[in-house]
């Protein structure tokens, strides 16, 4: 072997493909796969479910301080707010909608190890009741993220309405979302050994047939990806300004093809805001507000991904969700994307949080695992587009939108679609 250095995601792959033959290997004996290489694949689910609490309070609570600076806010903080909830309900509607109607994980026959608990969902009520929490430490001690996102935004906002008494809290949780952010980082490095011990047991125990709509799955996620960039990105965008869908797209191209080779959205932010500077004269201070928020709290390829991938893990397993279920799902992948941090594979841990809202098994994960860097660069590249989208959106409708600093051409009507 070559001592060169080899990119992440080429070796993930290689773990992916040796996981898929070794595990086909397998087939005949699943007992070995599942004694000796299942547990270095919990080994890595673990790590990564270690970072998840103190990662999700911690990134929110700063997230929640940005917006609660109520001056610097005003109007332009309602808007883009707005803007990103409709355009992250709009994007998990089309992933649910996609997986139900396509059915990617139809016909797969896994069962779960671990029994599984045939127990009610409860109410839409309970749930929503259930998001405040009456203890949050115990909320943080036993992972309930719901709680925990509750618990962190109100903190986060009152750490700001106390001014200079309540930085010190916030500089902790900064520091701690940036040391969980290079957590991240050091485990997604362990992933390709991660991907393959956990693609192993799963092919051994259940043979080829899960790779087909394992295709499936990335099919659907990617035709929601597309979906939505055109429904809601290029249309909101059209209607505001006066930049065509062509131009939009075209504009977008670089951030877009870096968050797609870095699967990383803060990655890309610097990049993000000079494009929307200079290839469409969003104003300075627009760009400055919007992307970094959106970055933070703006996940709509995420959002996609979690509602495919948890109807996908519904069927597979042959568990049948309920209207409600999957309206848990939507609130739960549009808190969680809020939540997520714009670096690789975090959608992936807020996955979990989807599956656990809905009481789904968690293994079911796994089966993403495998593809999930496939997934992860086009979610990437939609958050990253729908940022761009924001600002620019905002931008025109606070009139500051400067067509004379674009770089690219604007359309002679702004007429809407
Ligand atoms: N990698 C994504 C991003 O940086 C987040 C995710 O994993 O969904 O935007």
């Amino acid at each position: 072997m070559s001592k060169k250095k080899m990119s992440l995601i080429t070796k993930i792959m290689i773990g992916l493909i040796l996981g898929v033959f070794v595990g086909l290997f397998f087939v005949s004996s699943p007992k070995i796969a599942t004694t000796y290489i299942k547990p270095i694949g919990t080994l890595f689910l673990n790590l990564i479910k270690m970072t998840i609490v103190p990662l999700v309070f911690s990134s929110l609570v700063v997230g929640a301080a940005s917006i609660g600076d109520v001056k610097k806010l005003g109007r332009i903080g309602g808007k883009t707010m707005i803007y990103f909830f409709v355009t992250t309900a709009v994007a998990i509607v089309i992933g649910l909608s996609l997986a139900n109607i396509f059915k990617p994980g139809a016909g797969i026959p896994l069962v779960s190890s671990t029994p599984q608990k045939v127990t009610e969902a409860p109410s839409l009520i309970q749930t929503l009741l259930d998001i405040v929490p009456t203890n949050p430490i115990d909320a943080l001690a036993k992972g309930n993220m719901l709680q925990i996102i509750f618990f962190a935004l109100f903190s986060g906002v009152g750490a700001v309405y106390i001014g200079e008494k309540g930085e010190p809290y916030l500089k902790f949780c900064d520091s701690l979302a940036e040391i969980m952010y290079k957590l991240t980082e050091v485990i997604m490095n362990l992933a390709p050994y991660g991907v393959f011990a956990l693609i192993v047991p799963v092919i051994a125990e259940n043979g080829p047939k899960v790779l087909i709509p394992l295709i499936k799955v990335i099919g659907v996620c990617y035709a929601g990806f597309i979906l939505h960039s055109i429904i809601a990105y290029s249309f909101s965008v059209k209607m505001f300004s006066k930049i065509s869908i062509k131009e939009f797209f075209k504009g977008t191209s670089t951030p877009t093809a870096i968050a797609f080779s870095t699967s990383s959205s803060s990655g890309t932010l610097p990049i993000t805001i000079k494009t929307v500077r200079e290839s469409f004269g969003v104003s300075e201070g627009i760009a400055s507000f919007v992307l970094p928020l959106g970055t933070t709290i703006n996940m709509d390829g995420t959002a996609i991904y979690q509602g495919v991938c948890a109807v996908f893990i519904a069927q597979a397993y042959g568990i049948p969700l309920t209207l409600g279920q999957q309206a848990t799902i939507l609130l739960t992948a549009l808190l969680a994307s809020i939540g997520t941090a714009g670096v690789p594979g975090a959608g992936f841990m807020m996955l979990m949080m989807v599956l656990s809202s809905v009481g789904l098994p968690l293994e079911g994960a796994a089966l993403i695992a495998g593809i999930d860097r496939v997934l992860d660069m086009g979610r990437t590249a939609v958050n990253v587009t729908g940022n761009v989208a924001a600002s620019i959106v905002v931008s025109a409708s606070e009139k500051e939108l400067d067509y004379t600093k674009a770089t690219i051409k604007q359309s002679k009507s702004n007429i809407g679609v």
